[in-house]
C-alpha cells in the first residue's frame, strides 16, 4: 500500500485510518448487501439504517437531547450562512453576529442580503488575533439569534466558552471544532458544521436545531432550503454520511468519547504551542494565548521568504498542507481529531531543525 504522509490540511482533512480501511473494504460490497454504499438507493432500508445509526451515534457522542433535530444537508457551511437567516430571522427582526474572523464576516454578509443583521462585536482591528471581551460586545437583548464562529479556521482563534446571551438563541458555526470536545448542546439554538474537518469527507453539512425554533420558519421557502424538510428531501450525500457514521463510531468505540479526544487534542496543541513559545520569537503565534485554537495552529516566521522555504522543505519531509490561508499567509498546522501525535512531534523536530539552519 502507498505510504501515508502527515496531512496538516485545514479541510478536507485527515480521516482516521481505521475508517479509511473499513470504507475501502465496504466500497466493493457492504457485508450482507452485495453492493457498495456508492450504489444503493437513498430510500433503501440499508441506507436508512446507515443514516439512522449515524444520527443515533452523533446524539450519543454530543449528548443531543430529544428536542433537537439532527439534519444531514448539502451546500457546505456556506449555505448555512443563508439558510440560518432564511429560516430563523423573521421579517422585521434583527440578528446579532460576533466577528472573530473571515467566516463570521462571510456569515454576516450573507445574512444582510436577507434581513437585518448587526455586528455585535468584532476583532478585525487586531487582525482577528483574539476574542472580544463581554464589555466590547453590544448585544441586542431582543435579537432573533446571536451567531458566532466557535473556531475561526483561518486565524486559529477558538472560543473557550460560549458567549453569554441570556434568552437569545445561540447559533454557532462549529465547522472546524465540531466533535473535538464535549459541549453542552442545550446552550445552543442551532449548530452547523461542514463535515470535512472532524466529521468526515466533504459533501455533508450537519445541522443540529432545537425544535421550537422551527416554528419560526416562514412559509414559502424553497423546499430545499427549509429545515423542516429533513435530511432526505432529495438524494442526500450518501457516501459522506456513511463515512461520518464510521467516524462517529470510531470516536465512540475506539477513542472512547469526546472527553478522551479533547485530552488528546489539548496535548497535541500544547506540544506545538510550547515549541512556538520556546523559540524566543523566531516563530510567532498569531492568536493571543488565551484564545489559541486546538485545531488550527497559526504562526509566522521572521519573513515571508522564510515562510515559503519552510513550507517547501516541510512538504519534502512528508509534512503536507502547512501554508496559511491565502488571505493571511504564514503557517497553519491543522491538527484535527484524526491527526496523530507522531505528526505533531515530527513537525516540532522539523521546526527546531529549520530554526537552527535558518535562524
Ligand atoms: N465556516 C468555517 C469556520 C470554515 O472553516 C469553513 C471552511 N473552511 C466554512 C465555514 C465554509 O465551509 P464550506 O466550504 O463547507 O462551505
Amino acid at each position: 500500500m502507498t505510504k501515508r504522509i502527515f496531512n496538516f490540511s485545514s479541510g478536507p482533512a485527515i480521516l482516521p485510518e481505521p475508517v479509511l480501511e473499513q470504507a475501502q473494504r465496504d466500497l466493493y460490497a457492504l457485508p450482507g448487501v452485495g453492493m457498495s454504499v456508492l450504489e444503493i438507493s437513498h430510500r433503501s432500508t440499508t441506507f436508512e439504517q446507515i443514516i439512522n445509526e449515524a444520527e443515533a451515534d452523533l446524539r450519543l457522542l454530543l449528548g443531543i437531547p430529544e428536542n433537537y433535530k439532527v439534519l444531514f444537508l448539502q451546500g457546505g457551511a456556506s449555505l448555512q450562512f443563508s439558510m440560518v437567516p432564511m429560516n430563523l430571522l423573521p421579517k422585521g427582526a434583527s440578528a446579532d453576529y460576533i466577528l472573530t474572523g473571515s467566516w463570521g464576516q462571510g456569515a454576516l454578509k450573507e445574512a444582510r442580503k436577507l434581513g437585518r443583521a448587526r455586528e455585535a462585536s468584532s476583532t478585525a482591528a487586531t487582525n482577528f488575533n483574539r476574542l472580544p471581551g463581554p464589555e466590547e460586545s453590544d448585544l441586542d437583548a431582543n435579537a432573533a439569534y446571536l451567531h458566532f464562529t466557535s473556531n475561526e479556521t483561518i486565524f486559529g482563534v477558538e472560543f473557550q466558552e460560549e458567549p453569554i446571551v441570556g434568552d437569545v438563541p445561540l447559533v454557532c458555526d462549529m465547522s472546524s471544532n465540531f466533535i473535538s470536545k464535549p459541549i453542552d448542546v442545550t446552550k445552543y439554538g442551532l449548530i452547523y458544521a461542514g463535515a470535512q474537518k472532524n466529521a468526515g469527507p466533504a459533501g455533508a453539512t450537519i445541522v443540529i436545531v432545537r425544535n421550537d425554533l422551527l416554528e419560526r420558519v416562514p412559509e414559502g421557502l424553497p423546499s430545499m432550503l427549509d429545515y423542516r424538510n429533513g435530511s432526505r428531501y432529495n438524494t442526500p450525500p450518501c457516501f459522506s454520511i456513511y463515512i461520518c457514521g464510521l467516524v462517529f463510531k470510531w470516536l465512540l468505540n475506539e477513542v472512547g468519547g469526546l472527553k478522551k479526544i479533547y485530552v488528546k487534542n489539548a496535548e497535541k496543541a500544547r506540544i506545538l504551542y510550547d515549541a512556538i513559545d520556546a523559540s524566543d520569537g523566531y516563530y510567532r503565534g498569531h492568536a493571543e494565548k488565551d484564545c489559541r485554537s486546538l485545531m488550527n495552529v497559526t504562526f509566522r516566521l521572521p519573513s515571508e521568504e522564510l515562510e515559503k522555504i519552510f513550507v517547501k522543505e516541510a512538504t519534502s519531509h512528508g509534512l503536507d498542507g502547512l501554508n496559511g490561508h491565502r488571505s493571511v499567509g504564514g503557517i497553519r498546522a491543522s491538527i484535527y481529531n484524526a491527526f496523530p501525535l507522531a505528526g505533531v512531534t515530527s513537525l516540532v523536530e522539523f521546526m527546531q531543525d529549520f530554526e537552527r539552519k535558518n535562524g
